[in-house]
């Protein structure tokens, strides 16, 4: 099979490779409009069960990914200056660049045609001139764009804004902290993912944004601006920028994910919230969920189908706990006085996929805990609280 693949991300590169090592026949290129070692961003977050699949698909590729990795098992929450520790999960870190290089060398092992600095301009040139078109065109697909009366894309900006920075603070787990100052509330997402780095992405409502003045602040400005508000977290380490810009969070689902020879994958073709984990992730599982339908399947068209069929209610499943998750975020000024550990047990509930049982199996500290203090306000045993309803 002759498969063009457009975008050289952790999607394109992945299902290349799952491909190719399958039947070396298959002639694949990918063509990146980047060069081998321009990225953006820092790092990105896997769960347990994300490496189990990578581990199933490509071990090659997995063993040096675990190689790379920062792991850790604890979630903290900081509040009003007091950090809670919640432990029993399993996380870990890499470098976005590295993954990349990592599926670089394993594309070129495999012999993978990759085009770097190579801008496709006429999609539907390249879609008839091969048997299947993979858009992996990332979260601003022009691909999508090109074919919207066939996929059917919507795009929903959300209200509020992040922005990604780095940091030589090193975050030993998974940190979620909350600070509130005199424009409003921000949240910061921060996780170690080598021996030097940590992510730190910052969040806050738009009512935040405005009254912070962010506005008519440029991006030195803003990052000093945030680098003070979370001074003491950062343990007067700088926020390090790369070409760092606010955004708004782009939902994006598409009504058919594709069409024809042509087909959509990784963040082209879905988004869900940073807060749940990594479009990296989904990025991955989406070019297992694809071959695995061309493992099954005789036919292109019956392929592309499966994969629709098969792995949209997987999507929609996470997107709906990311969308809760996502408005936790997008609410979280209503949660800040919710005392310490009743905002750590309301944010580890947030996207209804863990529940008190679940917290309870794994740290069971945490819980006791949770429920002394709570039991001391109420008199009440076992009762979870109201979200955003009490304050200590
Ligand atoms: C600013 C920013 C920072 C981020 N940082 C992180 C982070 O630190 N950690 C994390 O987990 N996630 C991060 N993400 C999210 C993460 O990058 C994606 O969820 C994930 O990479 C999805 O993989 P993908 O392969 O679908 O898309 P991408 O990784 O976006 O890959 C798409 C690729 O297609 C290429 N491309 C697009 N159009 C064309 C074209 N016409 N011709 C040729 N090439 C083209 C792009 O250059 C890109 O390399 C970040 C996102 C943004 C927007």
């Amino acid at each position: 099979m002759k498969i063009n693949i457009i975008g050289g991300g952790p999607a394109g590169m992945y299902f290349a490779i799952l491909m190719k090592r399958a039947d070396a026949a298959h002639d694949i290129t990918v063509y990146e409009r980047n060069g081998p070692d321009d990225t953006f961003g820092w790092g990105v977050v896997f769960s347990g069960k994300t490496l189990a699949n990578l581990s199933a698909a490509d071990e090659e590729s997995h063993a040096e990914v675990t190689r790379s990795f920062a792991a850790w098992d604890n979630v903290d929450v900081v509040h009003r200056g007091e950090k809670i520790s919640i432990h029993g999960n399993s996380f870990s870190g890499i470098a976005r660049l590295q993954l990349l290089k990592i599926l670089q060398r394993r594309c070129k092992q495999l012999g993978i045609e990759l085009l770097f600095r190579t801008e496709v301009a006429d999609i539907e040139a390249l879609r008839t001139n091969c048997d299947l078109l993979v858009a992996a065109d990332g979260v601003n697909s022009t691909a999508r764009k090109q074919y919207a009366g066939k996929f059917g894309p919507s795009l929903d900006y959300r209200p509020n804004r992040y922005i990604w920075f780095g940091t030589n603070k090193l975050f030993h787990g998974l940190t979620l902290t909350f600070l509130e100052n005199e424009t409003g509330v921000f949240a910061a997402h921060s996780y170690k993912f080598n021996q030097t780095t940590s992510t730190f992405i910052i969040e806050c409502d738009p009512q935040t944004w405005d009254a912070a003045g962010f506005a008519t602040m440029n991006d030195e400005e803003t990052r000093q601006y945030l680098e003070k508000v979370f001074a003491k977290d950062l343990a007067g380490q700088p926020l390090l920028s790369n070409n760092s810009k606010w955004l708004n969070f782009l939902l994006v689902k598409n009504a058919n994910w594709s069409f024809e020879n042509a087909v959509l994958l990784g963040d082209a073709l879905h988004t869900a919230h940073f807060s749940i984990g990594s479009g990296t992730k989904l990025a991955l599982e989406d070019a297992i969920a694809l071959f695995d339908c061309f493992n099954k399947q005789a036919s292109l068209r019956g392929a592309l189908e499966e994969f629709e069929t098969t792995h949209k209610p997987v999507i929609e499943a996470y997107q709906a706990a990311a969308q809760d998750s996502m408005r936790w975020f997008e609410n979280a000024r209503d949660y800040m006085n919710l005392s310490p550990i009743e905002l750590a047990y309301s944010l580890m509930t947030r996207s209804g996929r863990v529940d008190r049982e679940d917290l309870k199996r794994r740290d069971p500290k945490f819980i006791a805990r949770y429920e002394a203090e709570r039991n001391a306000y109420t008199g009440t045993a076992g009762v979870p609280p109201a979200n955003g309803t009490r304050s200590h």
